[in-house]
């Protein structure tokens, strides 16, 4: 189809694309490069069926918004066929007449489909433009609380719409290009939109026809060998970084467990992150793999409670960042600027709860949560600068082994005239039975062990508990950025653990269970640990515990994030309330979606001064159920939902108890 001139201009401007494009993506890539702790590059080819899957059926964004996911997927699709389209229309235009298996069942597949997908994704993209440029839609605004560098506000408008408006034209004028080579040799039932459009063309002369096919044809392939050079600034490299970020994602046991911290390696003159180049480089992999679509920042409990935080900005001001400073970067010199001076406000750090929505959420797999724990960490460990409060927490960790500051020795206290069985008597036991700080210290936790107590009994289960020897896991203090302080918590306790023989730990704190189970293991610290719901729906079904129905009414689970999201833990909890008989209703947000109760990631002990309290959030959604019972696992979300109950003014008509203490209830 293209004359002899073209196809040398063609050539000349692929050579010029090509060179462009190795450039920019070289730089891309050089700019991760930057940061320590490789990607993974040796799982690449291990993890191209993870990356394609991701690719095609882009599970994680159908956890939110199922329409405009609907639309996207369709523009996804569209667009990735369109590598394989403009392919063959590289190839039409130096191959007279070339078709792709004319006449048979496949080219007449590929024709139809390129036909339809095409009309598709332009409605797709119309959508996405009128709902970001004519709707405004609120989801995809950042708050001005939300620190962001000044270029993100304009800067989201322009590549949103340079990708909208590139992709409709291309598509546009590929389309444009078919309805001429309709119009040229006839209508084909294989391409009924072009066709409908080559009836505009009826009037016209071959030569007009001739002309337009040339000139759409370039239009089109031109648009994309000027746009691929750009794909490393625009938010459309997200079709390629996302499935990469998925392929080379680190695996971590859950979403909060950060890299073992070696306090021993001399070499180490940093502990966090303070400056862009310090994070690891899947962390400004996860910069270029955003789209910046903010379904975190919709989930982000201290996002939707008016607090500086907002996941997105994380990750779209590291973007932004990069392409403003991008051959210092590359060339290596030190960033200026820390990154609390325009990646997050402090506020912002000490906001998040660790609650894991945002990574849960994030249809490109990235993880703000990560980078928030790595600056904490560079706040707690270098510079000594963090929450008051907590410098009281870590203190009474430290002394006392408890985040509440009692005295170690009044550890068992809560278990007196239970005659409760000690490790450091029986020295061997089934179950090691892990009670936490807040079922030995917390008023409302020492219910739960109660209770915990009646049913190992109840249950006949072998079980012991440390008693005195026990100490606080360091959950706190690993999620507030201290390390140091976890790993000697984290040391204390594995060495406990070393002096007695148990088969399994059974916990009753989601805190204590992810980090016995998660975090441990970094320690060398391998145990069987069941979180207290499994444990008891086992002892259901194997009819070691009898439910006498002593419990009824109109009942609801909250999800505590570190059972939920972080463990995947969410049957256990709800098949228990079947069995106890109860009228079991779901929260609004219920299961991977459930909101956080604010007290994760050691906000349990910071004062919440900013925006609306996280727990009165929740309450919300409690307050349209009108349950008598809102169910807990977690001691943490217990104390948060019981003073929301009493800050809405609801004591009379609405209780909060772990689900332990409503199986003691049913089998007395
Ligand atoms: S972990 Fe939770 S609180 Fe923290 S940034 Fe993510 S969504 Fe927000
Ligand atoms: S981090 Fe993920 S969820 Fe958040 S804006 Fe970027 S792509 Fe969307």
């Amino acid at each position: 189809m293209l004359t002899l001139i073209e196809k040398i201009l063609f050539f000349v401007v692929l050579i010029g694309v090509g060179y462009l494009t190795w450039c920019n993506f070289g730089n891309m890539f050089k700019a991760i490069a930057r940061g320590p702790e490789p990607l993974r590059w040796n799982k690449f080819f291990q993890q191209l069926g993870v990356g394609i899957y991701t690719l095609i059926v882009q599970p994680a964004l159908w956890r939110k918004r199922p329409l405009t996911s609907l639309i996207h997927a369709i523009v996804a699709w569209g667009f990735t066929l369109y590598i394989l389209v403009n392919f063959f229309d590289v190839i039409y235009g130096f191959i007279p007449g070339f078709k792709f298996f004319p006449g048979t069942w496949l080219g007449n597949g590929y024709e139809i489909f390129v036909d339809i997908f095409s009309l598709l994704t332009l409605l797709g993209v119309a959508f996405f433009l009128v709902r970001r440029f004519i709707m405004i839609s609120p989801a995809l605004v950042i708050a001005e609380r939300v620190q962001i560098l000044p270029e993100v506000r304009i800067g989201m408008r322009r590549d949103s719409a340079i990708v909208g408006f590139f992709i409709l034209l291309h598509v546009g004028f590929r389309l444009l290009g078919a309805s001429f080579e309709v119009a040229a040799h006839g209508s084909r039932i294989w391409q009924p939109v072009a066709s409908t459009i080559g009836e505009l063309w009826s009037g016209m002369s071959h030569e007009g026809i001739v002309i337009g096919e040339h000139v759409a044809w370039w239009l089109a392939i031109g648009l994309i060998l000027a746009f691929v050079p750009y794909f490393p600034f625009s938010k459309h490299a997200h079709l390629f970084m996302g499935p990469l970020n998925h392929m080379l994602a680190v695996e971590r046991p859950s979403p909060a467990i950060t890299d073992k911290i070696d306090f021993e390696d001399e070499e180490l003159e940093n502990f966090g992150v303070a400056k862009l180049e310090e994070l690891p480089q899947t962390e400004i992999l996860d910069a270029y793999a955003c789209i910046m679509c903010n379904r975190c920042q919709e989930v982000c409990p201290a996002y939707v409670t008016d607090k500086q935080l907002s996941p997105a900005a994380i990750e779209i001001n590291k973007r932004y960042f990069l392409n403003g400073n991008l051959s210092d970067f590359v060339g290596g010199q030190e960033t200026e600027k820390p990154l609390l001076e325009w990646m997050l406000t402090p506020e912002a750090v000490w906001a998040c709860t660790t609650c894991a929505a945002c990574i849960e959420f994030c249809p490109v797999g990235n993880e703000p949560m990560i980078d928030i724990i790595r600056v904490r960490q560079d706040r707690v460990m270098m510079e000594s600068d963090f929450p008051k409060e907590l410098v009281t927490t870590f203190k009474n960790m430290e002394n006392n082994g408890n985040p509440w500051g009692i005295s170690a020795e009044d550890r068992a206290k809560w278990a007196k005239g239970l005659d409760v069985p000690v490790m450091s008597e029986k020295q061997a036991a089934d179950v090691l039975y892990w009670v936490g700080c807040a079922g030995s210290y917390d008023a409302l936790g020492q219910k739960v062990s109660q209770s915990m107590i009646k049913i190992l009994n109840a249950a006949g289960i072998d079980y012991a508990i440390l008693g005195n020897e026990e100490t606080c896991t360091g959950d706190s203090a690993r999620r507030a950025g201290n390390e140091y302080l976890f790993q000697a918590m984290a040391e204390q306790n594995l060495e406990t653990f070393k002096r007695y023989k148990f088969k399994k730990i059974v916990t009753q704190c989601p805190h204590c269970f992810n980090t016995i189970k998660n975090d441990y293991p970094q320690f060398d610290g391998n145990f069987k640990v069941i979180n207290h719901t499994d444990f008891i729906l086992d002892l259901i079904n194997a009819g070691k515990l009898k439910l006498n129905g002593n419990v009824s009414g109109k009942f609801t689970y909250h999800d505590s994030c570190y059972l939920g999201r972080h463990n995947g833990i969410y049957d256990s909890p709800r098949e228990i309330l079947k069995k106890l008989g109860v009228d079991l209703q779901e929260l609004e947000r219920t299961k991977r979606h459930g909101f956080c109760c604010g007290a994760g990631g050691a906000r349990m002990w910071l004062e919440e001064t900013e925006g609306k309290k996280i727990n009165l959030e929740r309450m919300e959604d409690v307050k349209k159920l009108d349950a008598e019972a809102v169910v807990t696992a977690c001691p943490f979300c217990a104390t948060m939902l019981n003073d929301g109950i009493k800050d809405e003014g609801l004591t009379e008509t609405t209780q909060s108890k772990d689900i332990a203490e409503y199986v003691a209830q049913a089998i007395t």
